[in-house]
Formats: C-alpha cells, structure tokens, sequence
C-alpha cells in the first residue's frame, strides 16, 4: 500500500475520532438544558401551589371579616328590636336577623371548604419542593459530569488534532486536498475497493481502473464519488476465498435463445462482445466494443437461427455468459450499462482463466493452491 494510502486511512480514523468526540461535547449542554426545562417546569408548579395557598388565606380573611360584619349587624339589629313599636316592625327585623344569619352559614361554608383543600394544597406544595430539590441535586450532578467529560475530551480533541496535523504533513498537498474536499462533502474522503466495486458509492469500477487501484503504483480517484480509492489484498483474500474454486463459472447454455461471444479480431474495432438472439424465426446480431460499451454499426437481422444466420461471427470466437431480455437489450440503446459491461468483462476474464489453466478439458478437477497462486 502506498505511504500516502496509509496516512490518509490514518488521517481518516484520526477525523472519525474527532467528529465523534465533538458530537459528545455538543452532546452535554444539551443534556443539562432538558433537566433545566424540566426544573423550570418544576418551580413554575411550586410557585402556582404557593400562589393558590396565598389566596386562599386572602379569602379566608376577607371570610372571617365578613362574618364579624355581619355578626355586627345582627347585634345592631337585636338592640334595635328592643326599642320598636309595632308587630309589623318587629317581624321586619327578624327577618333581616334570620337572612344575615343564613350569610354568616353560607360564608362558614365557605371557610370549611377552604380548610377541606388547605390539606391538599400543602401535599402540592411539599411535593413540588421536594422534585425542586431532586432535580436541582441532578442537575448539578450532570453540570458536574458535564464539564469533567468536556474537559476529558478536549484534551483528547487537542491530542487528536496534534497528531492529524502531523500525519497531514506526510501526504501529497494534492491528494490531501483531493480527500479533504471530498470529505467535507461526502463525510469520508477515501474508499475501500473490494469485489471490482467502490465500497462508499458502491459503482463498480472499470477494469482499467481496478486493475491500477489493485497494482499500488499511484493513487486513484473513484470515477463516481471522487473518493480516493485503495486496495487491501487481506480483504479481497477473504472475499476471494469462494473463488479459489474459480472453475465454478457458469457454463453458457448451448441452445440458449441469445449468446454472447467475445472476438479479438472484428473488423477495425478490434475487441467486440456479440450478442446473438433468435427470436421467432429471425436472428439478430449487435455488436458493442469491449472497453466503452459502445454499440458498433446496425443491429443486423437475418433469417433463421443465429447458427445458422452468423456462423462467420461464431467460429473462433469464445462463448460467455449472459441474458437479458428483448426490451433490455432495446433499453440500453447504444450503450451496454455499467453493470453488464463489468459482468461479461468479468465472465471474460473468468473464461480466459479457465482456459489458460486448461480446466475446461478437466471440469471436476478444481485447481490446487500451487496453480492459483502461479497463475
Ligand atoms: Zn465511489
């Protein structure tokens, strides 16, 4: 792996760290503002019981002032009752006497009622010290934590920094700003190739390409998410351990209604992928180029299989894998996607193996590891 791969990785983990220990101290001023709401939460209740029990003692003594009024005029009216002249006046007083003594009830009714909820009022107002005094216990406690972590992690932040700057200086000033400009939009700068695929954009990358990212030599950028690739053989060992019984590539189906072939020699193109079909009683033929996908000349149709129809374009040339339908192959226009273009390039390089190894005379004898690691 090249140096400035593995400083980048470096660099990679070192920011990783950094972001995640940014987010926790984002993390705790957050934390105590949910215990503050909830304290603030607490006292306004507190101070709502506190205010309901002031009241009440306004109204109990607004009551009890009331009730001496009235116990006043009663007096009042029993001394005047004292001095009256006629019956008719008489029954007048006691009537006023019988109506203010029905108030005086109606107002000790009141004050009972007020004595009743008193009770309840003071369990409120207990209630609401008591959560006060918990949660302010708690949030001192979180400040507390809070700031001893904060401290903790800025001083791992600083460490962290120090050694990002320094591993920054051991990597190309073009590359890095490459993987800095890239990360900052992407969150990762750099990117994992395994199985022929961009690991962070998971597009599958061309063989040139592969191949470069694969031999080390110079670094190389993903065509799709600008991530500056790398290749790490202990990965692509365990992905390739199914495949150490590479023989087991599919063989293509003799009467398969469509066929493809590779030629090396077609025309001025040179390397072509052929895709022959039959359908009803008519062959067609297209042609693309192997590397771009690009469809060469007309689609040709002929009459008959495509046995029959284009034995010149089959002899000689190597059968591979592959079926798609009509409407695929029409949807694609004149150009083969990505996807198929790396499958029959892949399927390619899984037949030119199996033919230089020459299991193809010898199907069921799978290569030993001595031959795999010579080929
Ligand atoms: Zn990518």
């Amino acid at each position: 792996m090249l140096p400035d791969i593995e400083n980048l990785l470096r660099l990679q983990e070192a920011d990783k760290e950094i972001r995640r220990l940014q987010d926790e101290i984002a993390e705790f001023p957050k934390r105590v503002a949910i215990i503050e709401q909830k304290l603030a939460g607490t006292k306004a209740q507190l101070e709502k019981a506190q205010g309901a029990i002031k009241a009440d003692e306004a109204a109990r003594r607004k009551y009890d002032t009331a009730i001496s009024d009235l116990r006043g005029k009663i007096s009042k009216y029993r001394d005047q009752s004292l001095d009256v002249k006629t019956n008719e006046q008489y029954k007048a007083l006691l009537h006023e006497i019988q109506f203010t003594e029905k108030e005086i009830a109606a107002t000790e009714d009141k004050i009972l009622e007020l004595m009743v909820n008193a009770d309840s009022r003071d369990k409120e107002v207990k209630a609401a010290q008591a959560e006060l005094k918990a949660e302010t216990a708690e949030i001192e406690k979180e400040k507390e934590e809070a700031r001893r972590r904060t401290a903790e992690d800025e001083k791992l932040l600083a460490e962290l920094r120090a050694k990002r700057d320094q591993i920054r200086t051991g990597v190309d000033e073009d590359l890095l700003r490459q993987y800095e400009r890239v990360a900052k939009f992407r969150g990762s700068g750099i990117s994992e190739v395994r199985d022929h695929k961009c690991m962070a954009c998971q597009v599958m990358l061309r063989p040139q390409t592969y191949n470069e990212v694969r031999s080390g030599n110079n670094t190389v950028v993903c065509d799709s998410c600008q991530r500056v690739l790398y290749f790490n053989p202990a990965d692509e060992l365990v992905d390739q351990k199914p495949s150490t019984t590479r023989p087991k590539r599919h063989r293509p189906k003799i009467d398969a209604p469509q066929a493809w072939y590779y030629r090396a020699d077609f025309g001025e193109t040179g390397e072509v992928f052929l895709c022959l079909t039959n359908a009803a009683s008519q062959a067609s033929r297209r042609v693309y180029e192997i590397h771009t996908g690009r469809l060469i000349g007309d689609i040709l149709i002929r009459e008959g299989d495509y046995r029959q129809a284009f034995p010149e374009d089959i002899t000689g040339a190597m059968r591979l894998n592959g079926a798609w339908t009509e409407a695929e192959l029409d949807a694609w226009g004149s150009e083969l996607p990505m996807v198929v273009l790396d499958s029959l390039q892949f399927d390619l390089d899984a037949a030119r193996h199996e033919a230089a190894s020459g299991s193809h005379t010898k199907p069921t004898v799978p290569i030993t590891p001595t031959e795999q690691a010579a080929s």
